[in-house]
């Protein structure tokens, strides 16, 4: 089984990078096929084979050479990894759709947090959904707790945005909200708590290899989903 979703996790990462391409720039998702962002070259089936035709093309388009980014094996491995772990660590078919729900919406918006500085609403809206339904549906929590994870996640962040003005966003609450509403309200805090060190670390990090000021903004989101997902998954 985690064979077999490794292999499906990498087909559906690479839609996900169809979605982090598309989404921020507002275009549709659904066509057209996809296409190198330098050429426009529609891609045939053999280049859309996830990870395989990037190693086979060493990361360019084989029409102008233009660049593949990074980004494209990077989702399709990772999303590959969750899917084969979550199928390792879930104990029935619920639990592995939640699970790869979770997973997939934090990996997409902290991508496209890190590329574009936003967390669209139509993607932190809809997992927070799902989160919600999914609580209904009996998979999760008992559905108060998953409510109450929902309003202490955004409303934490809230307070902290109208207090310090910067730094975090509103994008940020409605994601805290998702996660809160998958994991409940005592997560919430964990989450934030663990998200502020990592987002403390890596900005410094950031700041030091790219050689910027301490003006420059940086991303909340993606310290969230990984504090998130490390919750998730191992703890
Ligand atoms: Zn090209």
């Amino acid at each position: 089984m985690a064979v077999l979703s490794f292999f499906a996790g990498l087909i559906l990462g690479s839609f996900f990078n169809v979605v982090i391409y598309r989404l921020p720039r507002g275009l549709s998702i659904v066509k057209p096929g996809s296409a190198c962002t330098h050429c426009g070259h529609r891609l045939t089936a053999a280049e859309l084979i996830p990870l395989f035709s990037f190693a086979r093309q060493r990361g360019k388009c084989r029409v102008c050479g233009g660049r593949i980014s990074w980004r494209y094996p990077v989702v399709e491995l990772l999303t590959g990894l969750g899917c084969a772990l979550d199928a390792g660590t879930s104990s029935d078919w619920a639990e592995f759709v939640v699970g790869v729900s979770f997973f997939s919406f934090l990996l997409v918006l902290a991508l496209i947090d890190l590329e574009h500085q936003v967390l669209p609403n139509k993607l932190t809206v809809l997992g927070l959904g799902c989160g919600l339904l999914f609580s209904l549906f009996g998979w999760t929590l008992p559905f108060p707790r998953s409510l109450l994870g929902a309003l202490v996640g955004f409303g934490l962040v809230f307070v902290i945005v109208v207090i310090s003005r910067g730094g975090m966003g509103m994008g940020d609450a409605k994601l805290l909200a998702l996660i809160g509403a998958f994991l409940g309200w005592k997560a919430v805090f964990y989450v934030l708590f663990w998200a502020s060190v990592l987002g403390a670390l890596g900005g410094l990090l950031y700041l030091y290899i790219t050689k910027q000021d301490r003006k420059t903004p940086i991303p909340f989101g993606p310290s969230l989903a990984a504090a998130a997902m490390v919750l998730y998954f191992f703890l």
